[in-house]
């Protein structure tokens, strides 16, 4: 245990904690009712504690970012040593500082040869508030400042700030603050699962696909700036399109010139058994939005990669870009981020994540002959277990997500950490997992299932 675990009362903090924090994502009324916060002081590997001295296997990698997994030293004494020697200093009037242009260079060298110029933000939600500003100013550039209106999908999510909650299609985030704000629309996500009928995977690729050139032509393809998706939709519960849908959605960019861009907060650096998501899925995107494994969570830092042909416009114009925030290429940030990718490249973690993904994708499947389990699928380290109440029609069980938070609060009382999406569970462990890490996560989400599947027939007796 930490110091900080030692001389900890626990209940006094929980206590100050329902009386001070406002935690995003969470009914609080339900969260002071059930006792309050679990207090998670310590990690190492893939395991987190808890101030009670609970262990529990991180499926999760906190959110979806820890790739490098908890207890890197490494990536302490880089951040100790970078404050020391400068703590801080902004990349705005000509200046800049070692870590951040050495960070630029190196995310650079691991994407194609045509990104070569980066933009730094602090998450993921700035980082496609940058992009939208980016875009809408680059057509009017190029003299087509009509070329405004921006495409997402149902249930993608691009972050919490305004616009990036607009560019996602989450319904409940929508609902708060007046979303989508005006310009922003939505198309089919490819989602077989749910949505696919009797369509093979590949047919319904495509006619989800077909969904984003008929919004494109509704709204006029003159007037469309750009369409962005998550390769792998994340938070929607990990929808891995079937393999005809995103060349498909990158002709039809092409065909209307609407710009490509690549969400890979999620995806990028390795989680599914590449850098970069796109390369996994096979498309080209225009502009790349990155955070979370940039740094392994360690540090807040994302980033925006934009394509030779879209900077060499903008830079010619020779016009400043109005964008920038006080801690973009925070070089404490930057420093550790650099470390990082480091570590990636020289624990072969990408190519970890590719060779253990077979294995994992065994476990998950090895879950296939449980009675709620309707499909398991997954790429890399990024997975999901859909529930079911029918495992042949797919038929979900009533009140969405209620089934699946069942199971999540099983997982967690029972060590292991799975987020419910709905009734989809969803694993992406940190990339250093092992294979008998990888059975434990597997035999542990059995318990959670066996446990949800008694609550389930409890209800219908
Ligand atoms: N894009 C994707 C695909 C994400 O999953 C997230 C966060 N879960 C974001 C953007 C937003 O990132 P942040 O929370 O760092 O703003």
């Amino acid at each position: 245990m930490t110091v900080l675990a030692k001389n900890l009362n626990i209940a006094e903090l929980v206590a100050r904690d329902t009386a001070h924090h406002f935690h995003p994502f969470t009914d609080h009324n339900a969260f002071h009712a059930e006792g309050g916060a679990r207090v998670i002081t310590q990690a190492d590997g893939v395991w987190i504690w808890d101030a009670k001295g609970n262990k529990l296997l991180d499926g999760m990698a906190g959110l979806w970012c820890v790739n490098v997994g908890y207890g890197r030293k490494e990536l302490a004494e880089v951040a100790y040593r970078q404050m020391l020697d400068l703590p801080y200093y902004n990349t705005f009037f000509k200046t800049t500082t070692v870590p951040t242009t050495e960070l630029a260079a190196k995310i650079s060298a691991n994407m194609p040869e045509r990104f070569k110029h980066i933009f730094f933000v602090n998450s993921g939600s700035e980082a496609n508030d940058t992009i939208v500003r980016f875009v809408r100013h680059y057509w009017k550039l190029m003299g087509k400042p009509y070329r405004s209106q921006i495409i997402g999908r149902r249930r993608g999510y691009h972050g919490s700030t305004m616009i990036a909650a607009s560019m996602g299609g989450m319904e409940g985030m929508h609902g708060q603050g007046g979303l989508p704000l005006p310009g922003f629309h939505h198309v089919q996500h490819p989602y077989w699962y749910d949505f696919g009928r009797d369509l093979t995977p590949d047919q319904f690729g495509l006619e989800a696909a077909a969904d984003l050139e008929k919004k494109i032509l509704e709204l006029g393809p003159e007037n469309v700036a750009a369409f962005i998706g998550e390769p792998i939709q994340g938070a929607a519960g990990v929808l891995i399109p079937p393999k005809t849908y995103w060349p498909e959605v990158q002709k039809i960019c092409r065909k209307y010139g609407v710009l490509l861009i690549a969400d890979e907060v999620i995806c990028g650096f390795g989680r599914t058994g590449n850098w970069w998501g796109f390369q996994t899925l096979g498309f080209e995107p225009d502009i790349v939005a990155m955070a979370k494994g940039l740094s392994s969570g360690y540090q807040p830092i994302g980033a925006v990669a934009f394509s030779d042909r879209l900077i060499k416009d903008f830079f010619d114009k020779g016009e400043e870009f109005y964008h920038g925030m006080t801690y973009a290429g925070h070089p404490v940030a930057a420093a550790v981020a650099l470390k990082n990718l480091e570590i990636i490249e020289d624990e072969k973690l990408v190519e970890r994540v590719k060779d253990y993904g077979s294995y994992f994708a065994e476990g998950l499947k090895s879950l296939n002959d449980h009675p709620i389990v309707g499909e398991t699928r997954s790429v890399g380290l990024i997975g999901a277990i859909e529930l079911a109440k029918d495992k042949k029609t797919r038929a979900r069980f009533d009140k969405p997500g209620r089934v699946g938070t069942l199971c999540r609060d099983h997982c967690f009382n029972n060590g292991l950490i799975m987020r419910a999406c709905w009734d989809t569970m969803v694993l992406a462990p940190p990339f250093v997992i092992s294979k008998k890490e990888i059975d434990e996560m597997v035999r542990l989400a059995r318990i959670a299932l066996d446990k949800t599947y008694q609550d389930v027939k409890a209800e219908m007796a």
